[in-house]
């Protein structure tokens, strides 16, 4: 469990690292707008409040801006994504493991 949770570490200790998941699972065939469908987005970064940085998407056609993580849990919250993922993973190798078999008995 230990060399798993390291593992983890290693591949989400990256905020950029986090919504390049992030992106594979909300959009597995590439980026796409929410508003109109089309598929050239263009990414930047800009500083958000508490000087947090955020990653944003525009959309070349219609100008729409998005975040990667809108509709998330961790949309607009000021835990970082490389928080986030930790204590998701944790919670569902709880669930599965140690933490829910101590419950039943
Ligand atoms: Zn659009």
């Amino acid at each position: 469990m230990q060399a798993s949770i390291s593992q983890h570490f290693q591949k989400f200790n990256t905020e950029e690292r986090c919504i390049a998941h992030f992106e594979q699972i909300r959009w597995p065939k590439g980026l796409r707008c929410p508003r109109c469908n089309g598929e050239r987005i263009s990414k930047f970064q800009t500083e958000g409040k508490a000087g947090k940085e955020r990653h944003l998407c525009e959309c070349v056609d219609c100008s729409y801006q998005y975040s990667v993580t809108s509709g998330t849990i961790s949309h607009d919250s000021h835990v970082r994504l490389t928080k986030w993922f930790l204590a998701s993973y944790l919670v569902c190798s709880s669930k599965k493991g140690i933490f829910a078999k101590g419950f039943k008995s």
